[in-house]
């Protein structure tokens, strides 16, 4: 028998106790894991005034993967400035943990198809994963105010960029798109620069560059030709928001956060959802999904990611709709629907 794999389990705020009680039916079934909960963000302040405690890092960080389901609610929203808050637990794991690659991918379910803005036509086969650098560039770079103006600071080191354009080629089954702003930016030319350099040696794999104005606008024109989408930390955080939206619905879109070694955080995309919490009506297959993300590139299990990814899109073909989706399916529905399909 393999060792079980040790998983930190964070359910934080709002919905997330529901939707982590989905995914521990979903590990439950896989087996193969031991799993220890802790709390992260309001729930955390409540008890220890931090929205991360040391002793919290310290669990993660010596597990295999952290998986997490949401932080945050009015209950904590405060406009005083020392007031803690609930997402400095999210932002305290992705620096505790070295975190610097965000990856989101996007697969719009065939049974969802009709669900999206877009026409059916063009997003049908859609399978692209948007791989955003998360710990560098103009959110970390100097800031301030000056004589009436204000400036924010974008600085990038070839080091940050290769080791994010080696996450995007190990992960690229054609192609990488590299997506900067070379015509303007300075740091978009290093980018570019060194971007190719990593091309070098994934010769396999196909890279093209585009200017973030242009892969706005390819996203929605064409992002069923899309493979790999490589870019930096605030051009990833819009980009990833507009192809999300290809699928329909935010409840269904999950997310991974990697580092060079070390255990990754999985978690949806979506928040504390505090309107719904408490009703049994939240969509788990977001949080199924980053389980599967989990399995996939955290902890070396993709067969049973694949499992799950295709038993959800079964339950879906068989009818099921939670309210984000139009229906009238619960938590505890969806979750029996996914199961009886694995
Ligand atoms: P939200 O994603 O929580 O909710 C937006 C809308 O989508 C709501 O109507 C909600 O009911 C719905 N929704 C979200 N997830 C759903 C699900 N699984 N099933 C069904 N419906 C779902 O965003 P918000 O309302 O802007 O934020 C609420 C709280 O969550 C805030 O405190 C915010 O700071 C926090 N937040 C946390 C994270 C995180 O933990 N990663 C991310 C975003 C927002």
């Amino acid at each position: 028998m393999p060792e079980p794999s040790r998983i930190v389990a964070l359910a934080g705020d709002g919905i997330g106790p529901e939707i982590m009680g989905a995914a521990r039916e979903l590990l439950d079934r896989l087996g193969g894991f031991e799993v220890e909960e802790h709390p992260i963000g309001g729930v955390s302040i409540d008890e220890h005034g931090t929205a991360l405690t040391a002793d919290v890092l310290a669990a993660c960080r010596g597990s295999d993967a952290v998986l997490l389901a949401a932080v945050g609610g009015p209950k904590w929203d405060s406009t005083d400035p020392d007031a803690p808050r609930p997402e400095q637990g999210l932002l305290g794991l992705r620096k505790g943990l070295e975190l610097f690659a965000n990856l989101r991918p996007v697969r719009p379910s065939a049974a969802l198809l009709d669900a999206s803005p877009l026409r059916r036509e063009r997003i049908e086969g859609t399978d692209l994963l948007v791989v955003r650098e998360l710990t560098g560039g103009i959110y970390f770079g100097d800031r301030g105010r000056r004589d009436g103006s204000a400036y924010d600071t974008c600085a990038y080191s070839a080091d940050e960029i290769e080791r994010i354009a080696e996450v995007a080629f190990r992960f690229a089954r054609r192609r990488v798109t590299s997506v900067d702003k070379a015509n303007v930016l300075e740091t978009s030319r290093l980018w570019r620069e060194t971007v190719e350099r990593v091309a070098g040696r994934h010769e396999a794999t196909e890279l093209e560059h585009l200017l973030v104005d242009n892969a706005a606008m390819q996203l929605v024109s064409r992002p069923a030709e899309f493979d790999v989408i490589l870019t930096e930390n605030l051009f990833g955080d819009i980009l990833s928001d507009e192809a999300a939206m290809l699928t329909g619905s935010i409840g269904m879109l999950p997310s991974a956060s990697v580092g060079a070694s070390g255990p990754g955080l999985f978690e949806p995309v979506h928040g504390s959802a505090p309107d719904i919490a408490g009703t049994g009506r939240a969509n788990p297959l977001a949080m199924f999904g980053s389980v599967a993300m989990m399995l996939r590139y955290g902890i070396d299990r993709a067969d049973e990611a694949a499992a799950i990814e295709s038993a959800v899109d079964r339950a879906l073909e068989g009818g099921l709709r939670t309210a984000d989706l139009g229906g009238d399916a619960t938590t505890e529905d969806a979750t029996s629907a996914v199961l009886t399909n694995l």
